[in-house]
């Protein structure tokens, strides 16, 4: 049974935020409920539970759909939550290109446009792509749009909503959250907003504690805790790629020698394999690997299972610090084969402490490439509750 750890449970406004953002949750994994269901669930007393439903039901976020009868006692009303009437626009930017959808409350992308992104765009060309592409989804939307969650490859500075790093387009550092157009808006990097969008669609649904491990050509972690990712501190972490093996190892890209990412990531890995950058992007490259992977060429298998080795070596550590009970394995990596996700499980089975490693369980996403966009939208959705 999915237990919310009673943390719901509280009057305090904050609490009652979270009480909101639980029951739509629940009632998004389990469809349509009825509130005495609800409020065992969420460990709710009736009072506090009806109080919340109401709101909810008067916003529109929660629609009755009939009465079911019951054997004993009086009939059920069911709730479900309004999938289709609200929606969100999510952003996910990347290195060529900024994709914008709207999508619905229960993870369908009703929408999708895309604009093409520039090295020689200045930060206010791409300020204004932004702009543009919310203007054009807000005003196709039939229904009202809650806000725009943005997500992007690098870090962000909570405390003054301000973009610190972004990988692959330095122009977007110094770019100011509030001087994107719209209202509300929230921004999280790709690995927090997938793991929101495993709680909330995919592989985490039964569960509010999980790690989010996001392996491509960075590699970064997120970690869920009673639902939520915390952003009330300045920086969320989860560079788990920067976590230095060998001190004496390879370059990175940060400066420094030896972090995971000059073993794991995917262009280490080419390295590794021997195989050439291609001219024709990074996707040609990986073809190339994955052929000689299929064909059992000796240097590529090596190089994939050191790199599952090492990020499994990386992530035991995390795991003896952090202990949490499911990890959701995503990205680019996994496609490669299975020879990765096997040298992790190895590495964990040896380096993790038995008491953590007998509850642990090792999950892969379910949502594909999409899951950026899906988080944008969750992102969005407890911003909501939050404001
Ligand atoms: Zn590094």
């Amino acid at each position: 049974m999915l237990k919310l750890n009673g943390i719901y449970a509280c009057n305090h406004p904050r609490m009652r935020r979270m009480n909101e953002v639980g029951m739509l949750r629940l009632l998004r994994v389990r469809g349509p409920m009825s509130r005495c269901e609800l409020a065992k669930a969420l460990d709710l007393d009736t009072k506090t539970l009806t109080n919340v439903s109401r709101d909810l039901l008067k916003r529109g976020f929660v629609e009755s759909v009939g009465i079911r009868s019951a054997v004993r006692g009086r009939p059920n009303e069911l709730l479900k939550i309004c999938g289709t009437r609200l929606q969100a626009v999510g952003l996910h930017v990347e290195e060529h290109q900024l994709t914008g959808a709207l999508i619905s409350l229960d993870g369908q992308i009703i929408q999708r446009r895309r604009v093409a992104l520039s090295l020689r765009d200045s930060s206010s060309r791409l300020v204004a792509k932004v702009k543009g592409i919310i203007r054009a989804l807000v005003r196709s939307a039939r229904v009202p749009v809650l806000g725009t969650g943005l997500t992007f490859p690098g870090i962000l500075d909570y405390s003054s909503r301000t973009i610190v790093a972004c990988a692959h387009l330095p122009q977007w550092k110094g770019v100011h959250l509030d001087d994107l157009g719209a209202a509300p808006l929230s921004a999280m990097s790709y690995t927090g907003a997938k793991a929101l969008a495993e709680h909330w669609y995919g592989a985490a649904r039964n569960t509010d504690d999980f790690l989010l491990v996001d392996a491509g050509e960075g590699i970064g972690c997120a970690l869920v805790n009673g639902g939520r990712i915390d952003t009330r501190r300045r920086y969320i972490g989860g560079e788990l790629g920067h976590t230095v093996l060998n001190p004496k190892g390879d370059l990175c890209g940060c400066g420094r020698r030896g972090c995971l990412e000059t073993v794991a990531s995917l262009s280490a890995i080419l390295k590794r394999s021997g195989v050439a950058p291609a001219v024709s992007g990074a996707g040609s490259s990986l073809l190339a690997l994955q052929r000689r992977l299929s064909s059992g060429d000796r240097a590529a298998v090596r190089a994939v299972k050191d790199a599952g080795r090492a990020l499994g070596l990386a992530l035991a550590n995390q795991v003896n610090v952090l202990s949490p009970s499911r990890i959701v394995m995503t990205g680019e990596t996994f496609e490669l084969s299975g020879e990765f996700m096997a040298a992790i499980q190895v590495a964990l089975a040896a380096f993790v402490l038995p008491a953590y490693y007998k509850h642990l369980k090792v999950m892969q996403s379910q949502l594909g490439r999409d899951a950026s966009l899906l988080g944008a939208a969750v992102l969005i959705l407890q911003a909501t509750f939050d404001a």
